[in-house]
């Protein structure tokens, strides 16, 4: 370790010098529907796809984006009530629809009391020019991330897991995105199916060339009733312990530079839903356990930039 006790940029640093007070996402689900799901881009989704795993029960498609907001609310003000907030249009895609409706629905959330801004996550290859040109004055007045979903740098495993979208679409999206002044994020899962160290060693390389502001790491998780799931019971591939992804985690992020946000290392997703592999670990907690091992390797992000 080179500087005191920094081992790598985190999401609470980054928005400690955007806004003068703390923030949370509320995540809504706006009805977005998947065009991976319903034949514009492909059909099934991906193999590792369940949308249900990533919508917490506040999140009903039949309430208006604001009512979400405002139980998204009421649910963190009870022990943060000076908080204000960022509605993250997480469910499936969040640029998928006729334009009006989802500046409609942007401009909805962004009326709410005490919201600062929004995330928007969606697909690379979900970013048409006319969105890009609102967003782009969007981001003139208000706080805005575009979070893409590029998972994987290699093609074969982006096929395998029927993405429906290269690496090469991931990078211009991004690319197009941050030369228009927007915040762009990046999803990447660890541990898919054929990729190993050495595969993504290569990818943090090639995901660190990227005009990312944030970035978050997942490790591989099967869900139930998934084609992924499927195909692991039928012959079974190499899943992470807990301890062999902190340590992938740790050489992943040594060549991540460090004005690149590191938001998130894991998801959990409901234990009904998880078939595996089942870690049992919260989130802190994991964070915790990979902030010491850093300690005792001496290691920091972007060591190996
Ligand atoms: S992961 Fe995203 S893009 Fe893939 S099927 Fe699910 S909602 Fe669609």
């Amino acid at each position: 370790m080179t500087n005191n006790d920094y081992l790598y940029t985190d999401l609470s640093s980054f928005y400690g010098k955007v806004f003068p007070f703390k923030v949370q996402k509320i995540s809504i689900n706006a009805g977005f529907t998947c065009p991976n799901r319903d034949g514009s881009k492909g059909f099934g989704g991906c193999t590792y796809c369940n949308n249900q795993t990533f919508n917490p029960s506040y999140c009903a498609t039949q309430k208006s984006v604001s009512q979400q907001i405002e139980e998204g609310k009421a649910f963190f003000a009870r022990k943060y009530p000076e908080m204000k907030y960022l509605a993250y249009f997480q469910a499936y895609t969040g640029t998928y629809g006729e334009l009006q409706h989802l500046i409609g629905l942007y401009e909805e959330a962004l009326r709410c009391d005490d919201v600062v801004g929004i995330v928007i996550g969606t697909r690379p290859d979900c970013m048409p020019d006319e969105l890009l040109d609102y967003l782009a004055d969007l981001a003139q007045r208000t706080f805005l991330t575009v979070e893409y979903g590029i998972e994987s740098a290699n093609d074969d495993t982006l096929r395998r897991i029927n993405r429906g979208h290269t690496y090469a679409q991931s990078v211009e999206a991004v690319e197009k995105t941050a030369s228009r002044g927007i915040y762009v994020g990046a999803h990447v899962i660890l541990g898919l199916p054929g990729e190993d160290e050495e595969e993504l060693v290569r990818q943090a390389r090639m995901i660190n060339k990227l005009p990312l502001t944030t970035l978050k790491l997942h490790q591989l998780q099967l869900i139930n009733g998934t084609v992924m799931a499927r195909e692991y019971e039928q012959s079974p591939f190499h899943l992470y312990t807990a301890d062999e992804y902190i340590d992938m985690v740790i050489k992943y992020i040594s060549y991540i530079r460090r004005e690149v946000v590191l938001e998130r290392f894991v998801s959990s997703s409901p234990k009904g839903l998880l078939l595996a592999p089942n870690w049992n670990i919260k989130n802190y907690e994991f964070v915790e356990m990979l902030k010491k091992k850093m300690r005792e390797l001496g290691v920091e992000q972007g060591c190996e930039v």
